[in-house]
């Protein structure tokens, strides 16, 4: 690649890549083709694409040439040969994982990767006779320790929920190729505007498009970007497993990646000044975001990302009680799980994702009852700085 992760790209791919020339009747956006099969005009003609001679869609299950252009445009926007698309994120990861390992497969995955990658492998697969090994998040010592003759894959995600470490992609990504291991980085939380891990050797990206490609928070996606012999490994299992995109489904997301760029932008610049705020606050006890030199994972996230992403994850002073009262207090986000969307979203880790622990359980995971998880959509910083201000003093907080 000629050009270093760091410095800025044209996002102009993000308006108009992987479209042909014209669409059907001349329309400017994307035609829905909402069809389950496609007709072929005359035996000659079945004959002929069953010899290979014509490359067409056949049916539904195999392909749509709305998702298909959806697809050219994420690849493009990966920096990637190729990328399929699926019906969530989770039907795009767990295919990906399947694509690639077997019975007797030893998979590596750090302990912050998100909940249900971890328990698809750590209890679904093992089922199946695969073995795996959680490694401490970001820790590339304790990943090349963790490498066994055996390990046909690497997981990731980066930046990680909730405290949105960043892993040495470049490292890593070497580490696998010495040993023959496949990696796979699930890049949900930080976008191919911020970060593009094909450039930087690692052999598959995932997301959650339900997040920020979309970015409406009205639709669930995801997707798997790499080279494209692998991306047609994972393309398989979507013929099989049957885990495909709904054309309406695709053009929302294509719809929500033209503005992609805009969105982030906005969000990576609104979310550091929110970050900065809050961490000078006095109800604040601690707050995690890559873009701030307090963060540990910093350094890494100045030299591979270009923007560090629009959620930022905090710890107020107090009780599970008074963090509740805090965000009750908030005018502007709305209580819910997910991020990336338009509209900034909040959440109290410990009712959310973990509310059947303990206190004490939750603690021993690293998850304090005082943790709050803010996404940021593209409202006016400075009334979402104002609302988060006015929550804290209004949560009676202590200082
Ligand atoms: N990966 C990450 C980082 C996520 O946050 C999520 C959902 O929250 C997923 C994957 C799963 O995506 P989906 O909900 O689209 O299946």
């Amino acid at each position: 690649m000629s050009e270093s992760p760091n410095e800025r790209r044209s996002l102009t791919p993000a308006v108009h890549s992987g479209e042909p020339a014209r669409f059907a009747h001349d329309s400017l956006t994307l035609p829905i083709i909402q069809t389950a099969t496609y007709t072929f005009a005359n035996t000659a003609e079945l004959v002929a694409y069953m010899q290979g001679q014509r490359e067409r869609e056949e049916y539904g299950r195999y392909g749509n040439p709305t998702v298909r252009v959806l697809e050219e445009r994420i690849a493009a926007l990966e920096l990637a040969e190729d990328a399929v698309v699926f019906s969530s994120g989770m039907a795009a990861i767990t295919s990906a994982i399947l694509a690639l390992v077997g019975q007797g497969a030893h998979v590596v995955l750090f302990n912050d990767c998100y909940r249900r990658t971890r328990q698809f492998v750590t209890s679904f697969l093992a089922r199946y006779g695969v073995r795996h090994t959680l490694v401490p998040s970001a820790d590339l010592t304790a990943l090349e320790a963790a490498i066994e003759p055996d390990t046909k894959l690497v997981i990731s995600e980066a930046p990680t929920n909730p405290y949105l470490a960043v892993v040495d992609l470049p490292r890593l990504a070497e580490i696998c190729k010495e040993r023959r291991v496949k990696s796979l980085i699930d890049s949900t939380f930080a976008t191919p505007v911020n970060l593009t891990p094909v450039e930087l050797g690692i052999d598959l990206v995932v997301h959650s498009a339900t997040k920020y490609l979309s970015g409406h928070n009205d639709v669930l996606a995801g997707a798997v970007a790499g080279k494209a012999g692998l991306v047609s490994l994972v393309r398989d299992v979507r013929h099989m497993m049957g885990a495909v995109c709904d054309p309406h489904a695709a053009y929302l997301v294509h719809r929500g990646i033209k503005t992609l760029a805009l969105r982030v932008a906005h969000q990576n610049a609104s979310t550091q000044a929110i970050a900065e705020v809050l961490e000078k606050h006095p109800k604040v006890a601690r707050v995690w975001y890559p873009g701030l030199a307090s963060h540990p994972s910093h350094e890494t996230a100045r030299s591979i990302m270009r923007g560090f992403g629009g959620v930022v994850t905090f710890e107020v002073k107090g009780d599970l009680a008074s963090t509740g009262r805090f965000i009750d207090a908030l005018k502007i986000p709305r209580i819910a799980p997910s991020l990336g969307g338009v509209e900034s979203l909040v959440e109290q880790p410990a009712l959310m994702s973990y509310f059947e622990l303990s206190t004490e359980a939750r603690e021993k995971i690293g998850i304090r009852d005082t943790l709050v998880r803010y996404a940021v959509g593209i409202e006016d910083p400075r009334d979402l700085i104002d609302d988060l201000l006015r929550g804290l003093t209004l949560a009676g907080i202590p200082d």
